[in-house]
């Protein structure tokens, strides 16, 4: 490599270094006109400049007595200075044999004989310099270069100042992005949980709460501002299963569980949640645990519905089990030969045997419908059906079984015209006969009566003077398998679906159903239908 090869190359090198300061061709800053005025007076020179040695000019970023913004590179006496890296003061260029010039050219007109310099000497090496010139010899003297190296370094100062400052600046614009980039992710995230309809819960692994999305706020009334960083909040576990919950989430801390698990949350009004929940790990670069990311499943309902159906197969497999029994040791006495000779006895048990037959029937025709209507499966077929014929009927069916109990049946039906299914009506009318006949004494009056409650709907009712019902039941008979007394449905044959069953057929008919009684002297059992008039309206209407 030759010496210009290498002269080249640092001269590359000083390029790069002065663009690097990112001044060339910036508009005047009043901080260097300001050095270049006090290094003028301080020299009473009547031109200065602060330079910048570009590849083919020097650039003025401050200038005194002048009004050229550069002049050629090859013009400028300040390439010595800065490639000497060392401050130049030439007393009288005409004597001055070493730059072979005989003046200098600030501009066409205006050539001076006396020049001093100070290089400006940045960390990368020289990149222009301060420079003060006069147009008559031996203007500077040896103080006045000190003088200029010291505000030449003042200049070097700021320069690298204002590199550090752009530096700094830089670096605090990329972290407002990012945190700006970040702001947009968490609310990304946040959108995306609160959008999802089940509870997402993120603890750290202090078991503190990191995130509590809406579906968790809508569980437990609480908001996450008011569980925010707080550790297993005491209000939100059932006191009993805090440890649970803790054991939960140390072992979540491990990793994924591998099964659902359950845990009942309290929420703000005393209700009683079960959560399922599933956990997986957040974990940082080392492969720590650092959050755990709980997501729950609500099944309350799934759990409510099961212990319902465990209830249900326990009260059916009960009733189906009791007249079974009964109808086996019916016919056991009577097939084993034990009553052949007390004929009496014998048609007894026959008889015992027959009735828990019919209560096995109407055991499962009851279930069937219920069943049917749950699922909303029973079909009806609505009609127009006159009040008193219906009722009518109803009486005629139960006449036999009344007037063994010994009971009166009597009616008040005022002329109506009903829209309902009549089958589905007579079952229930039939159903709140018969409960009156069984819970009347002998020689009282069951009354059953149709009247118009309002234009568009009637109000049939079955009055008994039987026993009557606590006001406490009078809603819960209502639901299946409830029954007043334990003892009902032995006693009085009854399968406890009867009245769940009216319900259905009444709402099915738009209608509602209740009763109303005094303890010892009777009740009524009423029951709103709708008539044609209402049917008519309902046809207008659509
Ligand atoms: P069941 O087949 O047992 O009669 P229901 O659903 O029809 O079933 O009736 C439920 C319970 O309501 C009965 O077992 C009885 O305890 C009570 N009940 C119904 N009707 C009357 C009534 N007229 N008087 C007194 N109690 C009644």
């Amino acid at each position: 490599m030759d010496g210009a090869t290498i002269a080249q190359g640092s001269e590359a090198e000083r390029l790069k270094s002065l663009l690097g300061y990112g001044i060339l061709d910036t508009p005047p800053d009043p901080a260097y006109d300001e050095i270049v005025r006090v290094a003028a007076q301080v020299t009473r020179a009547p031109y200065a400049y602060l330079g910048f040695l570009d590849a083919n000019r020097l650039w003025f970023k401050s200038r005194v007595g002048f009004p050229q913004p550069e002049i050629p590179r090859l013009a400028a006496i300040c390439q010595f200075t800065i490639l000497d890296a060392e401050p130049l003061l030439i007393a009288d260029t005409a004597t001055e044999l070493r730059f072979a010039v005989s003046d200098l050219p600030l501009t066409r007109h205006l050539h001076c004989r006396s020049y001093l310099g100070a290089p400006l000497v940045g960390a990368k090496g020289p990149v222009g310099t301060m420079a003060v010139l006069a147009p008559d010899a031996n203007a500077f003297t040896q103080e006045h270069a000190s003088i200029l190296g010291v505000l030449a370094r003042q200049v070097v100062t700021r320069l690298e100042y204002t590199i550090h400052a752009r530096a700094q600046e830089r670096a605090i614009r990329a972290r407002q992005r990012i945190e700006r980039a970040l702001t947009v992710e968490r609310n990304f995230v946040s959108t995306v949980l609160d959008t999802m309809p089940t509870p997402v819960l993120v603890l750290d692994t202090a078991g503190r709460i990191v995130r509590f999305n809406r579906a968790c706020e809508q569980l437990s009334g609480y908001t996450f501002a008011e569980l925010a960083g707080r550790a297993f909040p005491q209000e939100l576990f059932l006191p009993e299963e805090r440890q649970k919950a803790i054991d939960l989430l140390h072992e979540a801390s491990f990793g994924a569980l591998r099964e659902a698990r359950e845990l009942h949350w309290l929420s703000r009004e005393g209700v009683r949640r079960c959560i399922a929940w599933h956990a997986t790990t957040l974990t940082d670069g080392m492969a720590e645990t650092s959050f755990i990311v709980m997501s729950g499943l609500d099944v309350t309902e799934r759990r409510r519905l099961d212990r319902m159906k465990d209830e249900f197969i326990s009260t059916v497999s009960h009733e189906l089990r009791t007249p079974l029994t009964s109808l086996r040791a019916a016919l056991g006495l009577v097939g084993g030969g034990v009553l052949a000779n007390q004929p009496e006895k014998s048609s007894h048990m026959i008889e015992v045997a027959q009735a828990n037959c019919e209560r096995l029937v109407r055991l499962v025709n009851d279930i069937l419908d219920f069943e049917r209507m749950g699922a909303g499966r029973l079909p009806m077929e609505f009609g127009e059906a006159d009040a008193r014929e219906l009722l009518e009927r109803a009486i005629h069916l139960h006449e036999p079984s009344a007037q063994k109990a010994r009971i009166a049946l009597r009616m008040e039906a005022a002329p109506l015209s009903l829209w309902v299914d009549q089958g589905r009506i007579l079952q229930t009318l039939g159903n709140l006969i018969g409960n009156a006949i069984k819970f009347s004494p002998e020689g009282s009056e069951v009354l059953v009566r149709a009247r118009p409650l309002h234009g568009s709907e009637a109000i049939v009712s079955v009055e008994d003077q039987g026993r009557g019902i606590p006001a406490e039941k009078l809603d819960a008979i209502f639901e299946r398998f409830q029954q007043v007394d334990a003892s009902d449905s032995r006693d009085m044959g009854g399968t406890g679906l009867g009245l769940a069953i009216c319900r259905n057929i009444v709402r099915q008919h738009g209608g509602r159903i209740w009763a109303e009684s005094v303890v010892g002297q009777g009740s009524a059992f009423r029951f709103t239908l709708p008539t044609t008039q209402k049917r008519g309206a309902a046809a207008l209407a659509n």
